[in-house]
């Protein structure tokens, strides 16, 4: 099948390119021209583990080509998926301006049937928005389709979760169309469900909300188990056996972030209070979030004191591990929260320090861990990079003027921490 992917992207770029693998010709488009350079030359824009490969290996046989030109993409696909940003807006709402860019340059180059496929992730009723759109602009009686797809893929395993989803929602106004994208997606063999558009474009928002409650639940459940004296590790892994609940997202830390929880609860609870409904529930899931850098911030500053002065080294910049992302990264915040109460910060991460050069200033970049720690009175861990989980403590803990360790993550147990001669602080722990 001839696809056309827009947005090439964390999630267009891994679209396109296992749509490619799977034996499709398929045109990314990206109006980033720098990134289209760069994907022509075969580098990747992003860091995610096995993209290259892949990429490489489709660009070589010719099936996997990028451009800066939506028109050429339209015209050549059958299949044209929409995958840009849509970031929130200073409200929460879901910013829809790059949607709707795009979706007026497909009409403007429509000239023939085409299946349109949001496959960015949109708020109840932006499929009707983008037919609307398309509608309104096209210089054709061509006609068209508007699908919605969202996507599932976790960055830093995008390839994997791409090739293997746990389901593919397909949200159809007709069942014609449904067969097209059936057929795109049955070489992956895995559970497909077939809906209307607005059911597919609240399986994704009711998803994200659902998986940040459970992290928003459990990181409540750590701050009781700080001042109860129990240890949150031990009560989420309770919770965790009991096949109802399930053992995912109940890791008690510094809470979510990155590119989409954060945005995707903003805008649902939007949608929720458009429809006038009541979303406490939700807002209180995104304030106990809210809350988990103030409240690490002050154990930190009771431990150390004051701040004023202090060094302290951050262990991991991007939002997760595996990713160079560092979008709503709890890192941004924590690292501006330290250096607004005085600390001088020095900081590691395998991956997202470039990023990171353009968003944090008056820090210190270090070239790994072990220098982030030399003479700083604390170290902090932010995000739970694996190589972060074998460093030789006993080593760091020398080069430090004071001997914390602050656990953001929970990688470490406190007996090995503290063998090593540091005083341990953790999450959900005493
Ligand atoms: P991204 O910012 O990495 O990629 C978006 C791309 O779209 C950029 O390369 C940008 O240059 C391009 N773009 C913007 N406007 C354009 C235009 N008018 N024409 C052509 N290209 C344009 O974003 P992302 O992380 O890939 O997310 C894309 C969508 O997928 C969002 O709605 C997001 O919520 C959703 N999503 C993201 C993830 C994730 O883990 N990143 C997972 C699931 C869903």
């Amino acid at each position: 099948m001839n696809v056309c992917v827009i947005g090439a992207g964390y999630v267009g770029l891994v679209t396109g390119t296992i749509f490619a693998d799977l034996g499709n010709e398929v045109v990314c488009v990206d109006n980033a021209k720098k990134k289209v350079d760069m994907l022509n030359a075969g580098e990747m824009p992003i860091y995610e583990p096995g993209l290259r490969e892949m990429v490489h290996r489709n660009m070589e046989d010719g099936r996997l080509s990028f451009t800066t030109s939506i028109a050429k993409g339209v015209k050549t696909s059958k299949v044209i998926f929409i995958a840009v940003g849509t970031p929130p807006k200073a409200n929460g709402e879901s910013d829809l301006a790059a949607v709707e860019a795009v979706a007026k340059e497909i009409a403007e180059n429509l000239d023939d049937y085409k299946i349109i496929v949001n496959k960015s992730t949109v708020p109840v009723g932006t499929g009707n928005f983008v037919r609307n759109i398309i509608e309104k602009h096209k210089q054709s009686n061509a006609e068209f389709d508007v699908v919605s797809n969202p996507e599932f893929l976790k960055e830093g395993t995008a390839i994997a979760d791409s090739l293997y989803p746990d389901r593919i929602v397909i949200g159809v106004p007709n069942q014609h169309v449904a067969m097209a994208l059936l057929e795109l997606y049955a070489p992956l063999e895995r559970p497909m469900l077939i809906t209307d558009v607005e059911s597919a474009e609240l399986i994704k928002y009711a998803s994200n909300a659902f998986l940040a409650t459970k992290i928003s639940f459990i990181n409540f459940i750590a701050n009781i188990c700080e001042k109860a004296g129990a240890d949150v590790s031990l009560v989420a892994k309770g919770m965790g056996y009991d096949s109802r609940i399930g053992k995912d997202f109940l890791q008690a830390g510094l809470g979510y972030g990155g590119s989409c929880f954060p945005k995707d609860t903003l805008s649902l609870l939007c949608t929720a209070k458009k429809f006038g409904e009541d979303a406490s529930l939700l807002e209180a899931v995104i304030q106990i979030n809210d809350n988990r850098i103030p409240h690490f911030v002050r154990r930190i500053e009771q431990k150390l004191k004051s701040l004023r002065g202090k060094v302290i080294g951050i262990l991991g910049l991007a939002f997760k591990p595996n990713t160079d992302d560092l979008r709503d990264a709890k890192s941004i915040e924590i690292i501006n929260a330290l250096k607004e109460k005085g600390a001088i910060v020095k900081t590691y991460d395998p991956v997202a320090m470039d990023n990171a050069k353009h968003i944090l200033k008056d820090i210190t970049f270090c070239k790994n861990a072990y220098e982030a720690a030399l003479r700083a009175d604390a170290l902090v861990v932010v995000t739970e990079w694996n190589e972060f989980k074998l460093l030789n403590l006993e080593k760091i803990r020398k080069g430090m003027r004071q001997a914390y360790l602050f656990d953001g993550r929970n990688v470490y147990t406190k007996e090995r921490v503290e063998r090593a001669g540091f005083e341990y602080i953790s999450i959900g722990k005493r």
